[in-house]
């Protein structure tokens, strides 16, 4: 069967999408998705298009001229193709050429507004649209993403899990918290959840664990940032993987089982939450009061 047509049939097989975190070129493009494509489990080919760079400066995607570039590598290897979406003209610009898959960023389902104005933009479409948590570990702000576009007459919604901002400092860019997905993922049986390891770790050598972490709690599927030279990537460097250690991860990951958390693990992701949070409370507090008392000792009265 062609992949294609197997997202749209094949429910019980685990969704891989990958590809570059910014469309860089159209030789880029056409390269990845061609060395992607030779990968059996990838099934659709991402790239960003409109990059919202934190401050500006930065490169900030080849907007609408891309969107043709990843149209056109997806058809000629055989993938479905995925963008994310930012504003209603975004939206139709991204359908009109075609792609398979839109995805709403985090920082867009942080605001009600932008997501109810995307949401009407495209009522009724049948494409698959995929929705971020927010940056924030507010589940319900994620819930109402998605009830915005159910409501709306979106049958094909997906979320993707790629963890919450936090004000300290962490080993992951963004925190996991496993247990908010996972409750996001009974809130919403039916909804295919998978996880982005490469927003999660921030590192490429964090990539594969947190892949296999995710298999083992039995999400449903990965998103993986994969560029030719990571190195060199305008965007995302250092989380980017090469498609030849995505293609040794997925064959590891193969063989994982499913496995279906019951209250028990989720206890225990709670509980363990909690730890790492008194610990990290401690860690603070400890550093702050060993800064105060350098500070008092220089203080002469
Ligand atoms: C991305 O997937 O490239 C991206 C910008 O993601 P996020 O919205 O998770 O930051
Ligand atoms: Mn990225």
């Amino acid at each position: 069967m062609s992949r294609r047509k197997e997202e749209r049939t094949n429910k019980s097989k685990k969704l891989v999408i990958a590809g570059p975190c910014s469309v860089e070129s159209e030789e880029q493009i056409h390269f990845l998705a061609g060395l992607l494509s030779d990968i059996k489990q990838v099934q659709v080919l991402r790239g960003g298009i409109w990059k919202a760079r934190t401050r500006p400066g930065g490169f900030e995607g080849h907007g609408n001229i891309a969107l043709k570039w990843l149209s056109e590598a997806g058809k000629a290897h055989n993938l479905l193709t995925a963008t994310e979406v930012a504003t209603p003209a975004h939206a139709e610009e991204a359908l009109k050429q075609g792609i398979d898959i839109l995805w709403i960023g985090s920082r867009s389902v942080g605001s009600p507004f932008v997501v109810e104005d995307l949401a009407e933009s495209i009522s009724g479409c049948r494409n698959r649209i995929m929705i971020k948590n927010p940056t924030s570990p507010d589940l319900s702000l994620w819930i109402g993403a998605i009830e915005r576009f159910s409501l709306k007459n979106i049958p094909n919604i997906g979320v993707i899990h790629r963890g919450f901002s936090t004000n300290w400092k962490s080993e992951y860019r963004n925190e996991p918290k496993w247990e908010i997905a996972l409750e996001l993922k009974k809130v919403f049986p039916d909804i295919p959840v998978i996880v982005d390891p490469s927003h999660i770790g921030g590192k490429a050598r964090l990539v594969e664990g947190i892949s296999s972490y995710a298999m083992n709690l039995g999400f449903d599927g990965l998103m993986v940032e994969v560029h030719e030279d990571p190195g060199k990537a305008l965007t995302d460097s250092l989380q980017q993987i090469t498609p030849a250690a995505l293609g040794n991860m997925l064959k590891k990951l193969q063989g994982k089982a499913l496995r279906k958390p019951g209250k028990k693990l989720l206890e225990t992701l709670r509980v363990r939450e909690w730890m790492n949070d008194i610990a990290l409370t401690h860690r603070l507090l400890t550093e702050a009061k060993a800064g105060l008392s350098v500070k008092t000792k220089s203080i002469k009265v």
